[in-house]
């Protein structure tokens, strides 16, 4: 049979709808789609919740490609090792408690694992506001990010999440926004979102699980994020950290579900 154009467009066209439509309510809503927000996806909807995960960039992954100064090799310690093994990532021992990753291997493959489990990924979505009661972010307020980078006036739609997970690095964008926009304070030592301090990879790594919880009622912040919005060090091209803190907010809010 030949190939009509047109019927390969509403194939697109249909299917996406329905995507969207179906996911407009869901369980958890992550936003953010590098190391923490993939592998809280994962371990979310291994246990069957409802999960969407919204990035605005074209391509999944967030910082995790590009290593450590572009050197595509990621480090991790023995925590992180037995997330990537699990995962189906292979890991290469370097020394002590030091192991490596081909990063392309280790983004592709989580990435693959967290929608083969379940987490349905949004791409090219930028979130640009949350939903908000008196009590709670209730969800999240998305557009197109080419909208966003071509300055367009066009408003934006919502979906609605039992919970968020701010996993958006180091620029913590749903924190920020909930305390621009609606001067509540977050839990946090300032009220607001602290900032990330200085290198320090041991600490680092060791408070971004404290630091990975709810900071404002229905969001938990995960990954860089959550040292960010605390105010604890970062720790540099060490990866472990990411991987654990996107297992624990799932284990967190899994928990509450
Ligand atoms: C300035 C800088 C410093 C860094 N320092 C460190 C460091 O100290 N230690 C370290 O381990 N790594 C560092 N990195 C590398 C990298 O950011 C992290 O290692 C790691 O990738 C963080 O993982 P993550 O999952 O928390 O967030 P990221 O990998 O940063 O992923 C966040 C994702 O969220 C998306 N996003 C952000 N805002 C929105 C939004 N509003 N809507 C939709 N999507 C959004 C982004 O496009 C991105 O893909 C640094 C990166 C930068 C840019």
């Amino acid at each position: 049979m030949p190939l009509d154009d047109v019927v390969i467009s509403r194939a697109i066209i249909e299917r996406f709808t329905q995507k969207l439509l179906d996911h407009l309510e869901c369980d958890v809503a992550i936003v953010g789609g590098g190391p923490a927000g993939l592998t809280a996806g994962y371990y979310l909807a291994k246990h069957n919740h409802k999960v969407v995960l919204l990035e605005r960039k074209l391509s999944i992954g967030g910082g995790m490609w590009g290593g450590g100064i572009m050197f595509n090799e990621i480090v991790v310690q023995e925590e992180g090792r037995a997330i990537l093994e699990e995962l189906g990532v292979a890991t290469l021992r370097f020394r002590d408690d030091y192991y490596t990753a081909d990063a392309i291997e280790a983004v592709s493959t989580i990435c693959s694992q967290a929608v083969k489990a379940g987490t349905r990924i949004f791409n090219l979505i930028d979130v640009e506001d949350v939903m908000l009661t008196e009590k709670q972010v209730t969800g999240l307020v998305i557009n197109w990010s080419s909208v966003t980078l071509a300055g367009l006036h066009v408003d934006p739609v919502t979906m609605r999440a039992r919970f968020v997970v701010d996993a958006t690095g180091h620029v913590a964008e749903v924190a920020q926004i909930i305390a621009r926009k609606s001067g509540a304070r977050l839990d946090t030592s300032s009220g607001g979102v602290v900032g990330e301090r200085p290198m320090h990879a041991e600490i680092g790594e060791r408070m971004i699980l404290e630091n990975t919880r709810e900071f404002f009622p229905g969001v938990y912040a995960a990954g860089m994020c959550a040292n960010a919005v605390f105010g604890a060090p970062r720790m540099g091209p060490i990866f472990g950290g990411m991987l654990m803190s996107g297992r624990r907010v799932a284990e967190l809010i899994a928990a509450r579900l």
